[in-house]
């Protein structure tokens, strides 16, 4: 069976459905060798549930249940990021089967995903399945772009047409190894983004008499100030939870106290001390990008620098400007967003969705820690927090692991062992939402 889907998952792979606006422009017809690729594989799923394309290229299968109840979404999508066809130990859009793997771009990012979510439904539909509530299928085409529309447009049909879910699965987070420990991690809400720009205007001048400061010595002494001065570390939902169901992930002192919920500024500090950690429990703040003067000897009338910030789930873009004014104290250097989205609702943990979710994620991994996550980069899924209380982001393939890293990068690859978990994860979830 699992040789199978391998071999369906290999025909999505050759679809070549490079994200639209990397080098310059999409081939739509790679995208539409895809759909019907989708077609071919899935005969059950097309005969029976309804489709509709949006933006062109975008995807909603309707599976009618019952009762309009308790609706659920399984998101995927259809887009991949580019490759390099150098370097790849198998070529990156010929999907090859070799070494229990199959390779290429969109292997785990995330065309597993979308093959084995229709594999669940292909399954189910053969056995003469019929849920009992609503399934809907979201596979959007520009995940990967900038202008990242298709399941934005696909969640606003849905709220029009007052379509409420009680569950939104979506790629994210997964399953992690940590020595003897492992945790499947739920990923129940996303941090926002805001690109902050610090300016300081001069009248410029010949570098020879520069007087004090500069209009980018004091941008970058704002930096420095800002890199000092971080925003407040805190121990709120979900990584409180996250804790307790993963004590392991903190010093052994510490661990009791995660677990009772106890001096909760101890174990942010614990978890703080590494990149991966901060960045979980704080907003943080990165400064990618400065300029100045053109020349050497010419003082800049324009000096500035850009943040880059990821705003957690418990502060705000306002809170965030607020603590960077106060830290930069400089009446001279503008702080201003230049672009944010900002981070979504927590999801309801006390749902029974999420302990489906959570349930079909423990059969899979009998022995790890399941456990809720913030999720620290973007998906399709934040659309939908406006019509469902229940978002989470956790792709269930045990290959990502060790895999993960191949995302977005070179041999991207997923186990073929992988693949038959999966479709029996998406299976449970479907069978399971009652
Ligand atoms: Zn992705």
């Amino acid at each position: 069976m699992d040789g199978a889907i391998a071999r369906r998952l290999s025909e999505a792979i050759r679809c070549k459905t490079v994200t639209p606006d990397a080098l310059g422009g999409a081939d739509f017809y790679e995208f539409d060798k895809l759909r019907r690729c989708l077609e071919a594989a899935y005969p059950r799923v097309h005969a029976s549930l309804s489709r509709e394309t949006v933006e062109g290229y975008s995807l909603l299968y309707h599976w009618k249940g019952s009762r309009p109840k308790n609706a659920i979404a399984l998101l995927a999508h259809q887009d991949v990021v580019p490759a390099s066809e150098s370097g790849w130990k198998h070529p990156p859009f010929e999907g090859e089967i070799a070494e229990g793997y199959v390779w290429g771009r969109g292997a785990i990012d995330m065309k597993c995903q979308l093959i084995c979510i229709l594999e669940a439904c292909e399954a189910l539909l053969a056995e003469g399945f019929q849920p009992e509530n609503d399934v809907y299928l979201v596979f959007g085409h520009n995940e990967e772009s900038v202008r990242d529309t298709g399941a934005q447009s696909i969640a606003q049909m849905l709220e029009e047409r007052g379509v409420q879910l009680s569950l939104v699965l979506d790629e994210g987070s997964h399953y992690c190894e940590f020595g003897e420990n492992s945790a499947a991690f739920l990923a129940v809400c996303e941090k926002g983004y805001a690109d902050i720009r610090l300016s300081c205007v001069s009248s410029g001048g010949h570098a020879s008499i520069p007087g004090k400061h500069t209009a980018l010595g004091r941008v970058c002494r704002a930096v420095a100030a800002l890199e000092k001065n971080p925003m407040p570390a805190r121990l709120k939902e979900p990584v409180a939870g996250m804790l307790k169901a993963a004590t392991w992930l903190l010093p052994r002192p510490h661990r009791a106290f995660a677990k009772m919920g106890l001096f909760p500024g101890l174990c942010v500090r614990a978890l703080a001390k590494t990149d991966k950690g901060a960045a979980l429990v704080r907003t943080t703040m990165a400064a990618t990008m400065a300029n100045g003067s053109d020349l050497p000897n010419v003082l800049p009338d324009l000096a500035e620098a850009v943040l880059n910030c990821r705003i957690a789930p418990w502060d705000t873009l306002d809170g965030l400007l607020a603590h960077m004014r106060r830290v930069v104290n400089d009446p001279r250097v503008e702080i201003e967003a230049v672009k944010s989205t900002p981070p979504t609702p927590v999801s309801d943990m006390s749902s029974a969705a999420y302990a489906l979710v959570a349930k079909e994620a423990q059969k899979l991994y009998p022995s790890a820690a399941i456990a809720p996550y913030i999720m620290l980069a973007a998906t399709d899924s934040r659309f939908f927090h406006r019509i469902c209380p229940c978002v989470i982001r956790f792709s269930p393939f045990k290959s990502m692991a060790r895999d993960v890293k191949t995302m977005h990068a070179q041999n991207e690859r997923v186990s073929i062992e992988s693949l038959g978990e999966a479709a029996g994860f998406f299976r449970g979830v479907i069978t399971g939402n009652g």
